[in-house]
């Protein structure tokens, strides 16, 4: 007797976090004919391109959430949001008792890395800023009905960094104090204009200079040379001579990111003590360095003051922990890096996406000519000279793909499950569904949860 398509035996498999990479698994997964939930703990499904890229790319984000909706609105594929893993579901359990036939967590990275200067921790909220939850109010704040954390972004702010996120944070820092200052002068500038133009073109308009402001810069802090920053990959077997001129590019980075943004820069620099006044942090004891081998060595008795509004960690972000998954420090152990397998057994569990290279951000394709890698960072940052935009193009998706395609490969050599087995983990969904009021519908889902001012 021939089945009907909902009595075939299939694989159903569970993703952690809807974005860049579980939705580009979800669809591998659904194409290899696999039933496919994804949990995802926001209302909408964008991840780091709603909350982690600053908003002024605004093309890019309008581009990267249609792509995500094309991928997850499809019948095999079960929406469930508002669905944190780790809170509203326990991973042991998903885990154990749902008989599903493989889970695989594409939830990110988005914990901060701790704020290396000891108790610093106690002064969250008190003077220290973390850049995930900075950027999240950056890209939300003008929202009606926002009621997130809120900043208060005085001029001369410390930010500690060095890679592209930094710069991220300085330019919103910089953007921010200058359309204040020109709000007390009456004047209503835009925040793109700001971004694309850089700053001193457009107080020309106004017959301004920043001088003229009168605000003080924010200081981005650097542990090790210009030329280590981690804005651009160098590939480990690039000869010498290219490498030291991929080093130099970014010495130029550096400079135009400079010119536009106004924003000041130390190299050689790391924060060793805390400021602190009336239980707030005030600032920072910051000792120089020096580079050694790659490395950046204290140099002892430079600790020297410098005090600021507000200090602004930006020195990466990692996969949060999650009880049940083995790690080690940052980052969690795998079984097998190729498919991303942390844990085997009945129902396997594989990461894909940031959680799996556990950064913040995406690097540069590994393939990709390095020259490349220099011209995406101009891009993102917006210093390009050819005035081209960044395009989040395809890296991150060739990667998740591989990672994908080799994990649809290993799930479907395992047993699938009864249509009753099917039956009974969808209706467990169809249940989760219900309680967060998700009727089965993504497009109508989203035009009900997208706020009329969401940028
Ligand atoms: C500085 C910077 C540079 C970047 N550069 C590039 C680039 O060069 N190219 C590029 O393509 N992209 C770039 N990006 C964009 C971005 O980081 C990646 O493209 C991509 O968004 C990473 O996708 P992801 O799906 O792994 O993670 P995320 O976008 O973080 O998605 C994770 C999802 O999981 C959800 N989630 C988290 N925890 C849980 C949980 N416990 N339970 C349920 N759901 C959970 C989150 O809400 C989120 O929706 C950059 C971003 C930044 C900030």
């Amino acid at each position: 007797m021939s089945q009907t398509h909902n009595q075939r035996p299939r694989h159903v498999v569970a993703v952690i976090g809807a974005a860049t990479a579980g939705s580009e698994i979800a669809r591998i997964l659904a194409e290899h004919g696999d039933v496919v939930v994804v949990f995802e703990q926001n209302p909408r499904p964008y991840g780091k391109i709603e909350d982690g890229l600053p908003r002024w790319h605004v093309k890019q984000r309008k581009d990267e959430y249609e792509e995500i909706n094309r991928r997850l609105d499809r019948p095999e594929i079960h929406y469930v949001p508002l669905t944190r893993l780790g809170a509203d579901l326990d991973f042991e359990q998903l885990r154990s008792q749902w008989g599903l036939s493989a889970i695989v967590l594409a939830h990110g990275a988005w914990r901060d890395r701790p704020f290396p200067v000891e108790a610093a921790e106690a002064y969250l909220g008190k003077g220290l800023i973390y850049q995930n939850p900075l950027i999240y109010w950056f890209n939300h704040y003008r929202e009606r009905g926002y009621n997130g954390p809120q900043f208060d972004l005085a001029p001369g702010g410390i930010v500690i960094g060095g890679g592209l996120a930094s710069f991220d944070v300085v330019k919103v820092l910089q953007i921010e104090c200058t359309l204040a200052a020109l709000r007390r002068r009456g004047i209503e500038e835009s925040m793109l204009a700001l971004e694309r133009e850089g700053l001193d073109p457009v107080l020309k308009r106004y017959d301004l200079t920043w001088q003229a402001l009168d605000i003080a810069p924010c200081r981005l802090f650097y542990r090790r040379r210009v030329i280590d920053m981690p804005l651009s990959d160098i590939p480990a077997d690039a000869p010498p001579k290219r490498a030291d001129s991929l080093r130099q590019a970014r010495v130029k980075i550096l400079e135009k990111a400079q010119r536009k943004y106004l924003f000041d820069f130390a190299d050689q620099h790391l924060p060793t003590g805390l400021l602190i006044e009336q239980d707030r942090l005030v600032g920072l004891e910051i000792s120089r360095t020096q580079v050694v081998e790659g490395k950046a060595r204290l140099l002892p008795d430079t600790a020297a003051p410098v005090r600021g509004p507000f200090v602004i960690s930006s020195i990466g972000s990692i996969p949060e922990p999650i009880a049940g998954i083995p790690h080690r420090g940052e980052v969690y152990e795998y079984l097998d890096m190729q498919t991303g397998l942390l844990l085997d057994g009945a129902t396997p569990v594989f990461a894909a996406g940031n959680v799996l290279t556990g950064k913040g951000n995406i690097k540069d394709s590994l393939d990709n000519a390095t020259e490349v890698g220099t011209l995406v960072a101009e891009r993102y940052l917006g210093v390009a000279d050819d005035g081209t935009s960044f395009s989040l193009g395809e890296n991150v998706r060739q990667e998740v793909r591989a990672t994908g395609e080799a994990l649809a490969g290993a799930v479907s050599n395992r047993p699938r499950l009864a249509a009753e087995k099917v039956a009974e983990i969808l209706e467990r969904v169809r249940e989760r569904q219900r309680q967060v009021g998700y009727e089965g519908n993504y497009r109508a889902w989203l035009a009900r949860v997208t706020p009329p001012d969401l940028e």
